[in-house]
């Protein structure tokens, strides 16, 4: 399978029922290369009556699906993950061309996606029920789990296999159907996703593909048919809440990984250095375009002096370009739009009484590049400290005591992921307390792990990825009441 990379750009068409096939209009959309904006590929632009296709082949194969052993969806994602790892060098460059990033960091995504698979293949084996004598006697209360069925999984384009990988794995594991729907902007990887998975083994049906340039209209009627029981959606709060919504009509399960605002704290008893090092992590992990990323950098006022200092001259070193050239650390955005908005961002911040400490100037084309940025003395209030800035611009505020720190890290509809740097270890219990997100990250810039519970509070949404808890999206619940007098 040398030619995965071929495969992919060579426009295969939809994965349904097994079969690789194009779009039934025959239209195809343009996927860019957001280095100099070319065209890297045409994918096939699936319409609505390919999205019902897609799950009429799901359904028709869930039943037999879920009967298969665990242990045999656990073998064909164990032969999953060994295939992607097999072509790691290849999903490598194929994530880095779509998307932007470097291939060292697209290697340390192809790393991460494909422990979703190892890990579901080990969890695929581990459903349990429960039995139970019914407390006041008399019956029995036995509670089985059964894979919910056919799953909608929509995916974002910052992670092109790892946020793939985190809904398909579990969705196997549990005996579950799928028809997945890649974002628009790079769908090549979960097109040469789709094949290495078929040849491990996947029976025809169970996961299906259709690129689409028109979300809406797919999302718009696989809700609205009752066959389809799960949305899984990583992305955006507003269009989770579209979602959210749509999912009134037939009430689907959901799943729903949003957006995120998270508040990285360096307390006065920090580890200065190391406080640097998790930042960095946290702010420049895929170029700041992460739902995970550091969006405001809370520091006690006593080493916001030193820590902004430190920030700045590490950040002012990266080397910004294409991210398969060799030496660069920082690649493009992904779009024009993600450059402008950042831009404007930053240009308030210093309009507010903001001091640009590196960066803050976006260079002359092609790409859609931006510099590491670092601003100190960012106003509690300064725009860029509310919204998701989704790149490498580093706000720092400060804060003089950890009641103030708390009150401005949970001031936020977001939920999804908090950082601290501390070395006192009652504070650190205190904070997992009192903070309001899903995830903490205490003296580390990195949270993400496959054996990890993934997910949100407030505004990031709901459900998680990864973890014990992964496949427990994929399955319901069935209580059976027995009576033994
Ligand atoms: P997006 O919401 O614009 O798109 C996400 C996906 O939804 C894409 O596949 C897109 O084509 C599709 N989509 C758009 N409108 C749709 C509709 N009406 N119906 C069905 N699908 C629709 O988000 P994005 O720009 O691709 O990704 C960035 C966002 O994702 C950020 O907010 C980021 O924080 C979030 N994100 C969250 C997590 C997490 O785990 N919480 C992980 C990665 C990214």
């Amino acid at each position: 399978m040398s030619d995965l990379l071929e495969f992919a750009q060579s426009d295969p068409g939809l994965l349904i029922g097994g079969e690789w096939r194009e779009a039934h209009a025959g239209g195809r959309f343009a996927v860019l290369d957001p280095a100099d904006g070319t065209e890297l590929a045409k994918a096939a632009d699936g319409s609505v009556h390919d999205a019902v296709d897609a799950l009429d082949a799901a359904v028709a194969a869930q039943a037999a699906w879920a009967e298969t052993a665990p242990r045999e969806r656990g073998e064909i994602l164990r032969a999953g993950y060994a295939g992607v790892t097999a072509h790691a060098d290849e999903f490598a460059r194929l994530i880095s061309l779509e998307m932007g990033k470097t291939l060292a960091e697209a290697k340390g995504e192809v790393g991460y996606g494909a422990e979703f698979l190892r890990w579901f293949s080990e969890e695929a084996v581990r459903v349990h029920g429960r039995w139970m004598h019914a407390p006041a006697g008399g019956s029995r209360l036995l509670t089985m789990k059964k894979p919910v069925g056919p799953c909608l999984l929509i995916t974002p384009w910052n992670f092109p296999l790892a946020m793939a990988t985190r809904k398909i794995g579990p969705a196997i594991a549990a005996g579950c159907t799928m028809v997945v729907k890649p974002a628009e902007l790079t769908p090549l990887t979960t097109l040469a996703l789709a094949r290495v998975l078929t040849e491990a083994g996947l029976p025809p049906g169970v996961l299906n593909v259709v690129t689409t340039s028109d979300s809406a209209a797919l999302s718009k009627e696989l809700m609205a048919d009752d066959r389809l029981r799960k949305v899984s959606f990583t992305g955006s709060t507003e269009v989770g809440k579209i979602l959210v919504r749509q999912s009134a009509g037939e009430l689907q399960r959901l799943s729903m990984e949003l957006g995120g605002n998270a508040p990285f704290l360096v307390f006065e008893d920090a580890d200065v250095a190391a406080a640097v090092d998790g930042a960095m992590l946290a702010k420049m992990r895929n170029m700041g375009e992460a739902c995970t990323s550091a969006n405001r950098f809370l520091v006690h006022e006593s080493v916001a002096e030193e820590f902004g200092a430190r920030l700045a001259e590490r950040m002012a070193a990266l080397r910004t370009g294409r991210g398969q050239d060799d030496g660069v650390d920082v690649g493009p955005l992904i779009n024009p739009d993600a450059v402008e908005s950042i831009d404007q961002l930053v240009t308030d911040a210093v309009h507010d009484g903001a001091t640009l400490l590196t960066g803050g100037k976006v260079p002359d084309g092609p790409g859609y590049f931006y510099p590491p940025t670092v601003l100190s003395g960012v106003p509690e209030d300064s725009q860029i400290n509310g919204v998701e800035i989704f790149g490498p611009v580093a706000p720092i505020s400060t804060f003089a005591d950890e009641d103030e720190a708390v009150r401005r890290a949970n001031g936020t509809e977001y939920g999804l992921v908090a950082y601290a740097y501390t070395r006192d270890l009652a504070r650190t219990i205190r904070l997992a307390e009192r903070l309001e997100f899903g995830m903490l990250g205490l003296n580390t810039g990195l949270v993400s792990n496959p054996a990890a519970p993934f997910g949100g509070v407030k505004s990031s949404g709901f459900g998680r990825e990864g973890g014990f808890e992964g496949i427990e999206e994929y399955l319901s619940t069935t209580y059976v009441g027995i009576g033994v007098s």
